[in-house]
Parts: C-alpha cells; sequence; structure tokens
C-alpha cells in the first residue's frame, strides 16, 4: 500500500474545497486535495452542449457576495444580469399573465414571516394567523418556492432556517441575481490551476481515522482502484452532506475512525439535503416563452415547476439551438428521481407544452436533444444542496466547529447564513482554513507540526 505524508489533506474539490486549499497554499501550508471524480469543481460544472455552454449544477450568482464577486473579478471572469421578467401559466392555460405583483409582494412578507416562526414551513403556512393574513395564492407561491428554490420539501424545512437562507441567497441589499458569463466551469479552472499536483483526482476517499493531530485517510485511486493512505495533521473535510448521511457499510459510505463526536453526527443526520431534477431542453429553432420573452416561467402544480431560457437563446448562426432549463426540486425531484433519463425529458417536454399551450408531439419533435441531471443519483454529492430541517437550526454552526482541532468540516452544508449556495461554499471554505491557519499559529513551535522540518513533512522533501 502507498503512502504519502502531507501537512493538511483537504477532502472533496468543489468550492469549499478548492477555496480552504487555495488560503491554505496562500499561506504556505502544505496541503494535498483528495477529490474522486476525475474533474475539479463538484456541483459546479460546466458543459459543452452543442457549442453552448451548460451548467449541470449552479447557474447564479445570488446579489453580490463579497467574496465571490472578488474571485471572479480577480479571475476576470465576467458575469451578466439574469434579468427578472416572470410569468405564471396555470396547469393549462396557454394565455401565459405577468406573475402577479400582489403576490409576489406578499410572499416575500411571508419569507420574512418565516424568520420568527418555529417549526416547518408547512406549519407556518397551515397556522390560522397565517391563513388570515395572507391570500391562498401567497400562501401557495411561498411554498413552490420553497420546495422549488431551496429544494426543500415544506413539511421538513425549518422556516426559520429557510428565513436565514433566503437572506443568504439574496446576500446584499440588492436581490439580482448574475450568471456568470463563460460558465462557473470558468472559476473552478482559475481556482483549481495554481494548486498543480496537489490536486489529486479519481481519488475516492473510503476512510478516515483520526487522533488529535493526527489523520490517515485511505483512499481508492484510479485505474486499477489502487488503495493508498494519506497522513497529515489536520484535514478539511468538504463532503456534501448527502455523502455524510451514508449509513454505516453503504456503498460510498466513509468510516470515521473512532466515530464522528456524537454532536456533530447528530448536526449531519438532522440537515436535509434537497433533491433537484434539472433537464436542459434544446430546440432547432428560437423558442419563444412568450410575449416579453420572460426569464422565468412559472408553472406550479407541475412536476418541473418553473422554467427559464439560457443565454445563447437568439441563434448565433442559422441552426444553432435554443435552449430551456426545466427546473423540479424538493418533493417534484424525489419523485421524478430515478425514472430515466428519456422519462424525464419527455415529462419536461410535456409540462411545457401543457404551458405554452402547444401540442406535446409537436413540442417533442422540435426538441434536438435535452440533458437530464438527476442530482439525487450522482454518487459524491447525493442530492443537489441542503437545507435546514425544523428543529435542527444550529446544525450548521456545529458542524462548522473545529473537531478535536483535527477535522474541519466545511462545504456550503456548514454555512447557516447561505446554506446550498456557491458563496456558502466558499465562506465555509474560507473560514476552514482559518481555522486550520489560527491553530498552526499557536502550534508553530520549533517541533510543532506545522514548523518547516515538523513531524509530518511533504514525502521526499
Ligand atoms: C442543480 C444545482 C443547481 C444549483 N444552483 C445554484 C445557483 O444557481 N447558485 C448557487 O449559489 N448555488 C447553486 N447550487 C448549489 C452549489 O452548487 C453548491 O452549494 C456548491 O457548489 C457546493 O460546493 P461544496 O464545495 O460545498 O460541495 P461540492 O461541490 O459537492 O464539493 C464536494 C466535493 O467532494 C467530492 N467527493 C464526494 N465524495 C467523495 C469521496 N468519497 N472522496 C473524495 N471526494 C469526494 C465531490 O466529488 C465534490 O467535488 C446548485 C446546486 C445544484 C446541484
Amino acid at each position: 500500500m502507498a503512502r504519502s505524508r502531507e501537512n493538511v489533506l483537504v477532502i472533496g474539490a468543489g468550492m469549499a474545497g478548492l477555496a480552504a486549499a487555495s488560503r491554505l497554499l496562500e499561506a504556505g501550508v502544505e496541503v494535498s486535495i483528495l477529490e474522486a471524480r476525475a474533474r475539479p469543481g463538484g456541483r459546479l460544472a460546466t458543459l459543452d452542449a452543442e457549442g453552448l455552454s451548460i451548467e449541470a449544477g449552479a447557474e447564479f450568482v445570488h446579489g453580490t457576495p463579497e467574496p465571490l464577486w472578488e474571485l471572479l473579478a480577480r479571475a476576470g471572469i465576467a458575469t451578466v444580469d439574469v434579468g427578472s421578467g416572470q410569468v405564471d401559466v396555470g396547469t393549462r392555460a396557454s394565455e401565459p399573465s405577468p406573475a402577479s405583483e400582489p403576490s409576489l409582494a406578499e410572499m416575500a412578507e411571508i419569507l420574512e414571516a418565516f424568520a420568527d416562526a418555529d417549526g416547518s414551513v408547512a406549519d407556518f403556512l397551515a397556522l390560522p394567523s397565517t391563513q388570515a393574513r395572507w391570500s391562498p395564492e401567497a400562501r401557495a407561491r411561498a411554498a413552490t418556492y420553497v420546495e422549488s428554490f431551496h429544494a426543500a420539501p415544506v413539511a421538513l424545512a425549518s422556516a426559520r432556517g429557510t428565513a436565514r437562507a433566503e437572506q443568504g441567497a439574496s446576500a446584499s441589499s440588492e436581490s439580482a441575481t448574475f450568471r456568470v458569463q463563460p460558465g462557473y466551469g470558468a472559476l473552478v479552472r482559475a481556482l483549481a490551476a495554481p494548486l498543480g499536483d496537489r490536486l489529486l483526482l479519481d481519488t475516492v476517499v473510503t476512510a478516515v481515522r483520526w487522533e488529535r493531530g493526527r489523520v490517515e485517510v485511505d483512499a481508492r485511486t484510479y485505474p486499477g482502484a489502487r488503495m493508498r493512505t494519506f497522513e497529515a495533521r489536520a484535514a478539511v473535510i468538504t463532503l456534501p452532506i448527502g455523502v455524510l448521511q451514508l449509513p454505516a457499510g453503504a456503498e460510498g459510505a466513509i468510516r470515521f475512525t473512532p466515530p464522528l463526536p456524537e454532536a456533530t453526527q447528530h448536526a449531519i443526520a438532522s440537515l436535509g439535503m434537497g433533491p433537484v431534477v434539472r433537464v436542459v431542453l434544446a430546440f432547432a429553432a428560437p423558442f419563444s416563452t412568450g410575449p416579453g420573452e420572460p426569464t422565468f416561467l412559472h408553472t406550479p402544480g407541475e412536476a418541473f415547476s418553473v422554467f427559464w431560457a439560457l443565454p445563447g437563446k437568439a441563434p448565433r448562426a442559422s441552426g444553432s439551438p435554443t435552449m430551456l432549463v426545466a427546473w423540479a426540486g424538493g418533493s417534484n425531484a424525489a419523485a421524478l428521481s430515478g425514472r430515466g433519463a428519456r422519462a424525464i425529458a419527455d415529462e419536461a417536454q410535456g409540462v411545457l407544452a401543457r404551458a405554452l399551450g402547444q401540442d406535446e408531439a409537436a413540442l417533442a419533435a422540435r426538441c434536438t436533444g435535452a440533458w437530464v441531471f438527476d442530482w439525487l443519483l450522482d454518487p459524491y454529492a447525493r442530492g443537489a444542496y441542503a437545507f435546514i430541517t425544523a428543529g435542527a437550526e444550529d446544525a450548521a454552526d456545529t458542524l462548522a466547529t473545529p473537531v478535536e482541532d483535527t477535522l474541519y468540516i466545511a462545504g456550503e452544508a456548514t454555512c447557516s447564513e447561505a446554506i446550498g449556495t456557491v458563496h456558502g461554499a466558499l465562506r465555509s471554505g474560507h473560514r476552514a482554513a482559518t481555522q486550520v491557519l489560527v491553530l498552526r499559529t499557536l502550534d508553530q513551535g520549533p517541533d510543532g507540526p506545522y514548523a518547516p522540518e515538523g513531524r509530518y513533512p511533504r514525502e521526499g522533501a
């Protein structure tokens, strides 16, 4: 069994892992990043689809969260404002109508009121006082929004936790939404480049043995599924909560020896991992979503509750496709998940045809391709993003607390103020790196583990 020794191991090369590793490296800490996939980025993955960039995972920048904008600026990556045109279509209406301003305003009030509520979103919406104050339309819109945008079944989602995440998703006084022009993949490349061969791809962590000040990590590497053990002073663990929640012995579960502290285990178990099914539909000819070409087309009550057009909608050359995203989150996504790409794509086309009052077969005939991303089935994510469940309002903060100054858990699920977002993941990575660096400062005696000739030098150093 090959062995190597490092100062700090970072497990997972999504936004949190890349951010933590970059910070540590900048501070002179020897770091190795172990990533299961053949690419960095995790839930940031930009694909080339018929000449257009499409996102399998995150697509938007919500608001103007400082560290993310700073990174984008440093990497010279442009963003575009997505626009805010919204239309509602009834389940079988042929005439989309602009989303009613009063119901949008009422929904915003409901989301704000979550902040003072105990229990789940469903509990809050069912309260007589809630029913007396807000219209059924606004309550239904709020429920659909939480299921869709937060990917959180309303019966499970904490009202207070959702309010907090909602503030974090806006992340600024202006709650505009932006798109990373070349795709989030460009940011991943910019972050990964300086890490060089410290970033080990195709390296699937299977076990973590730890004691205060020392970590051993077993990983399966390809080709040949060779086992390798890495040793370090500390580990930053950025595994998605869906992976950490796998029961012992399940395919993909990571064995911690000794087990993580009870409070940490409890926090992991009590967070929710929201399912999302995202479909990108390509059309041979420009596809109109109605008068004014709204950005978002809401289809409440359907399996896919919102559609939006991707940039490049106007053909760049004759025959260029037009692309639409069909989005299902929460309970809808859980019901769709596992049905297979063909069935899911057909369902998306069916909803779109009904929403626009078009013939389903005719619409299907115009569709030249579909990309289906069923995140619940992704073995290295096991869902799209985390949400705070009722009663677990402190879970993210518990996870952000270092374990014996040795294991530092990061990732979007550990950032209570921006859970489920790219900037939440980024902040968590920076937070974990800072925690490691503070300890390093304390430990930097002549024999300390972080001293240049310390106990765990890089192999061959
Ligand atoms: C469909 C979808 C749409 C989204 N839309 C948005 C959006 O518009 N805006 C926004 O802000 N956020 C959005 N998000 C959320 C955002 O993508 C995530 O919050 C963020 O990217 C998570 O980063 P992370 O580093 O915490 O986790 P990840 O990116 O999941 O990184 C964890 C890494 O750990 C690796 N890993 C897993 N298991 C192992 C193992 N055993 N060994 C080694 N490595 C392992 C994974 O491969 C992964 O690379 C979206 C997510 C999805 C799925």
